[in-house]
């Protein structure tokens, strides 16, 4: 009955925006990091600050990034991902935003112009000095900490994967344009995302306040259920598949 209410409610908009967190990519054998046994309880975060500061922390931060880019390069996106592609192929998608750094969004062929990754790419790699931005994947598989941790090649800066740290703030601009999708959608649906943290938890109130229709898909509660039009609390795998295959969409 959800999948059917929730079809509807696609059929009858034409600019969805959608907001996804961690748990659009367990089904991709992704963890989520925030959650009990996640890989932040087990190890102290590196704070942005440190890594400016210390060379024994970068080393410390480019091992762990090392650790889990084998689990990102080898993983494929997952039904959610594979929705949210279906919903702009049919000419439905506004945007997309997401909270993840795995880059599965842009693996399941959304294009990168269509994301706003809130909290940064693991498929990038950045300069903090020149702030040049390389593909992560040949830096990621040939990487060598022995010598230090990597330098930019254009002015030795230092090289950090394109992704916001802890003590970082987020990107004024993707802010804006993650602001700019919710304002004008007229479907939001935020799936995977606990919905507790700023800017996460602004934006179905935001969504609401401009006349919008707000589905929430997660296997928790959030504080914003109340505000929702649809709220499904069962696993999203097979629950998104089945609404796609519901859909009458072209393309
Ligand atoms: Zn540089």
């Amino acid at each position: 009955m959800s999948a059917d209410t929730l079809r509807k409610l696609i059929e009858n908009s034409k600019r969805i925006v959608g907001f996804t967190g961690a748990g659009v990519s367990t089904d991709s054998g992704i963890a989520d990091y925030r959650s009990q046994g996640g890989i932040w309880e087990k190890f102290q975060p590196v704070y942005i600050d440190e890594f400016l500061a210390h060379e024994h922390k970068r080393l410390l931060y480019w091992q762990r990034k090392a650790v889990m880019w084998q689990t990102l390069r080898d993983a494929t996106p997952g039904p959610a991902h594979h929705f949210f592609t279906s919903l702009h192929q049919a000419g439905k998608l506004g945007g997309l935003i997401t909270q993840n750094i795995d880059g599965l969004h842009e693996k399941s062929g959304l294009p990168a112009e269509h994301i706003v990754n809130l909290h940064g790419t693991s498929l990038e790699i950045i300069c903090l000095d020149c702030l040049d931005v390389q593909p992560a994947a040949p830096i990621m598989d040939s990487l060598d900490l022995t010598a230090g941790s990597p330098r930019c090649q254009k002015c030795t800066g230092l090289l950090k994967p394109n992704t916001i740290s802890f003590g970082q703030a987020l990107d004024e601009q993707c802010l804006q344009q993650a602001e700019i999708l919710v304002t004008n959608c007229d479907l939001l649906i935020a799936a995977g995302s606990t919905l507790v943290v700023h800017p996460a938890a602004s934006f179905p109130v935001l969504a609401k306040r401009n006349g919008a229709k707000l589905v929430i898909i997660t296997l928790s509660e959030t504080p914003l259920d109340g505000a929702a039009d649809l709220v499904i609390n069962e696993p999203m795998g097979p629950f998104l598949t089945e609404v796609v295959n519901s859909l009458d969409l072209p393309g």
